[in-house]
Parts: structure tokens; C-alpha cells; sequence
């Protein structure tokens, strides 16, 4: 097995970031009692021996959401909490056996990782429902998470409120991800967006991808380009595809997709097909 998959970085006391191979972000955090790692990427190395190079403490394991590059490497831990909203089969089952294989970054391939480095069945990883409020106790740090529907339809935002911490998965990116496999329609973040510039009050904030930096300068420029697209665009375009407002930019945009915009409109069957044709782009 490849060694150099994760590369790991203290961001602040007792709480690192694990990088997946430049390819996505979980995190590590430590109290007194128990360690809680947030997400557990595609599962392309050992993540396991990596979070035993940083602490011996009882694990729990949990995910902003059950895309494949957070939950995949649940096959290593045995039981992982899920949001409840998707915990169940669909998500599971070709998320997690296909997708994985096919969210392998070019970076990664030029690393050395192929789609033989995805193993694990997920289907045998117990997957544990947790709700909006649930909260992790980890001695002396206490963690809660909040429901933040528009990624995805379970996802959720963890909130170190302890240490002023929120790690947000793949609720806020530099690029919004809202373009992608299973994201609700673009109106959600819109919803959203006034309980998330509340909840994320006073916290430095860390994402799923990149290097996991996120300001609250960005979070508002999103909203402010959410809006827009949503302005200039009434109803439902019927291309389906993805775009980026205002223009692609790794530093700062939103990925969106013209036929899912509003949960009025129609619905849009998520396939496999779908899914590919979008990952060509
Ligand atoms: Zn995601």
C-alpha cells in the first residue's frame, strides 16, 4: 500500500487535518476522553494507522455527509455516524461502490493511486443515524453538530464550541459545491444562508477540500452570488450541466447546475449516467 496518501497538519491544539492526496479533508480532534474524527475520505490508504500516529483515545467516527470522498473510508472503522437522512441504501449502495472508484482526482492517479487503492465494502460498515443538535463529548470538548441542507439533504456542520472550531465538510468550499452527485436545488443555500452566518458566528472555519481554509468573507460572497444566480434566472434552465458564477475560480466560486435551481421545478433523477456525464463536464 502507498505510504504518502494522507499528509497531516496541526491547525490547532489537539486537532489536526488529514489530506487525502490534495483530493479532500478530514479532521481530527482530540479532548480529554475520546478523539472524534470528522469525515474519513475515499479510504485510498490506511487512514486508520495515521489517526494512531496522533492518538490512542477511543474513536468515534462521523460525517458532514455520505459522499463518497468523506464516508468511504468508513469500511476502516467499523461504525461511522451518519446523518440520518442518508443513511439509507441509495446512498450506500452505488455512492459508495462506484463513486468512490470514480472520485479519484487526476493528482492522485499521477500519485500512484489507482482504483485498486478503493477497497472495503461499505455495506459492512455499520452505519449509525445522528441528528441536527447531536453532540460528541470528547472530555473537556464538546462538539454539536447542526443540520445545513443544501449540499446535501443530511448535511451538517460540526461545531467546536469548546475551541470556536467548525469544520463544515462540504456545506461551504471555495468552489460551493452544489453542482454535484445528489446536491439539493441551488434555492436551498440560498434558505440557508441566514442560519449559516449565525451558526458560523465567531468560529474559524475549515472545509472538506483544498487546503480547508474558509473565510467568512467567502461565505458572504457566495450568498451574495447565490442570490444572484437565482435573480437572473427565474425558473429552471433545461440544460443540465454545471457552471460556475461568476466564473471558475478555485479561490472563490459557486458550482451550480442551471436545471436544479428551485425544488419547484422538476425533479431530476440522480443516475449513474447523470453522474458521469457531470464528471466528464
Ligand atoms: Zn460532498
Amino acid at each position: 500500500m502507498k505510504q504518502d496518501i494522507y499528509q497531516v497538519e496541526q491547525i490547532a491544539p489537539q486537532t489536526w487535518r488529514i489530506d487525502e492526496c490534495g483530493r479532500d479533508n478530514c479532521y481530527l480532534l482530540c479532548g480529554s476522553a475520546r478523539a472524534l474524527l470528522i469525515d474519513c475520505t475515499i479510504g485510498t490508504g490506511d487512514l486508520m494507522d495515521v489517526v494512531r500516529t496522533l492518538t490512542d483515545l477511543p474513536l468515534t467516527v462521523a460525517v458532514t455527509h455520505a459522499h463518497g470522498d468523506h464516508a468511504g473510508g468508513g469500511y476502516q472503522f467499523g461504525t461511522i455516524f451518519v446523518p440520518r437522512a442518508e443513511t439509507d441504501r441509495t446512498w450506500r449502495g452505488p455512492n459508495m461502490r462506484v463513486f468512490r472508484k470514480q472520485l479519484l482526482s487526476n493528482r492522485m492517479k499521477k500519485s500512484g493511486i489507482t482504483k485498486a487503492n478503493v477497497r472495503g465494502n461499505n455495506l459492512k460498515t455499520n452505519w449509525l443515524p445522528y441528528d441536527d443538535g447531536a453532540v460528541f463529548d470528547l472530555g473537556g470538548r464538546t462538539v454539536r453538530t447542526a443540520a445545513v441542507p443544501a449540499h446535501t439533504i443530511g448535511g451538517m456542520v460540526f461545531l467546536d464550541e469548546t475551541n470556536r472550531l467548525a469544520f463544515l465538510g462540504d456545506t461551504v468550499c471555495p468552489v460551493l459545491p452544489m453542482h454535484t452527485y445528489r446536491a439539493l436545488p441551488l434555492q436551498s443555500f440560498d434558505d440557508q444562508s441566514d442560519r449559516l452566518t449565525t451558526l458560523l458566528d465567531g468560529y474559524t472555519l475549515f472545509c472538506g477540500h483544498g487546503d480547508g481554509r474558509v473565510t467568512h468573507e467567502l461565505v458572504q460572497k457566495q450568498i451574495g452570488w447565490v442570490r444572484e444566480i437565482l435573480a437572473q434566472h427565474p425558473a429552471n434552465a433545461a440544460k443540465h450541466g454545471k457552471q460556475y458564477y461568476p466564473a471558475f475560480d478555485p479561490s472563490g466560486c459557486v458550482g451550480y447546475d442551471p436545471a436544479n435551481l428551485y425544488p419547484t421545478d422538476r425533479k431530476k433523477g440522480w443516475t449513474i449516467a447523470s453522474w458521469n456525464s457531470i464528471l466528464r463536464g
